[in-house]
């Protein structure tokens, strides 16, 4: 069994871009400049945007961040998408989800301008996606993708079952990975909470890509020998032992389903840093893009 590092592939595409900010600023071209809203104070969101601010900082874009009081009211934050959609200043900008209750999020997810979605959340540029043209690939999709290219790992011809089926994970990348490009051209089984007989179809297949929620879900039983195991989920967990009182907390039964895996992504340490490259990697692209 080899361990998906995520954490590893990331930091080289951290390094490449370092490069390719340097390359701009030598060549007197402008600084990606990625601003992300954040709304409310939950914890799992604060981690991620400030990751995301993070990985600004050590690539050398600038960032901006955007903090509202769960208060806001769905009006005030179209508001301030409009004002980023024409801020010159920002090439691309991200509204962390998930968001309370009362503001609708495709609306909000609409309302971005999706030549500055480097989320990959807009309708035109999920269609883009689907009919395999330009434009800016939902983060989480692209970095499993990403992550099992530069592990060069064959997808063609594969049986890869996705479980989940949501907009931001499950539904792109089985999207993403039956496309007729490399990686991809997967048989791709997409499956969800309806689904019968998931153990007999996750037997079946070559790689298994897991977006459910659910802690360990996945068990040994499901997962064939040799199989190239994703792990998305990322729930916090209670731990007593830990300082801070939880850990994080995949979809996949790890200690169990690692020793029959060829490859598996551990939790935390693989997909989640493979979706921040992404954004990094759309942002760079939106302002390339834009020819500045
Ligand atoms: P979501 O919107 O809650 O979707 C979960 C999906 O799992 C749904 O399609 C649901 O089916 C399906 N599901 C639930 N129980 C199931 C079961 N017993 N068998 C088969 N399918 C089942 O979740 P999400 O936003 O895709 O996120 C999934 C996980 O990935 C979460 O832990 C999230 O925190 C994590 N995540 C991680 C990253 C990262 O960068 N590492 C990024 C995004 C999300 P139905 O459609 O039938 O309800």
């Amino acid at each position: 069994m080899q361990l998906l590092d995520g954490k590893k592939t990331a930091a080289s595409i951290r390094e490449e871009l370092t490069l390719a900010v340097k390359n701009r600023k030598e060549n007197g071209q402008k600084i990606p400049h990625l601003a992300a809203i954040l709304v409310g104070n939950d914890g799992g969101s604060m981690t991620y945007v400030n990751a995301k601010v993070k990985a600004c900082e050590e690539i050398g874009f600038e960032s901006t961040l955007i903090r509202y009081d769960d208060t806001i009211t769905e009006e005030e934050l179209l508001r301030k998408i409009n004002e980023l959609n024409n801020d010159d200043a920002i090439d691309g900008f991200i509204v962390q989800l998930p968001l309370p209750k009362h503001i609708n999020e495709l609306k909000v997810t609409q309302a971005v301008d999706p030549t500055k979605d480097v989320d990959g959340f807009h309708p035109q540029n999920l269609g883009n996606m689907v009919l395999n043209l330009p434009g800016f690939l939902p983060a989480t999709p692209a970095g499993i993708v990403e992550l099992l290219k530069r592990n060069n790992i064959e997808t063609s011809g594969k049986h890869c079952v996705v479980i989940g089926r949501s907009n931001i994970v499950g539904s792109p990348v089985s999207i993403l990975l039956a496309r007729n490009t490399n990686p991809g051209n997967c048989t791709v089984t997409l499956t969800h909470s309806r689904t019968k007989n998931l153990t007999e179809i996750c037997q079946q297949a070559d790689i298994i890509v897991a977006a459910i929620g659910k802690p360990g879900y996945v068990k040994a039983e499901m997962v064939k020998e040799g199989a190239v195991v994703v792990d998305v989920g990322t729930t916090r967990v209670d731990d007593p032992s830990r300082e801070r009182g939880w850990r994080l907390c995949g979809d996949v039964d790890f200690e169990n389903v690692a020793p029959k895996c060829s490859f598996i992504t551990p939790v935390p340490g693989g997909v989640g840093p493979m979706t921040i490259a992404s954004l990094m990697i759309n942002t760079l692209r939106a302002v390339e893009l834009k020819g500045l």
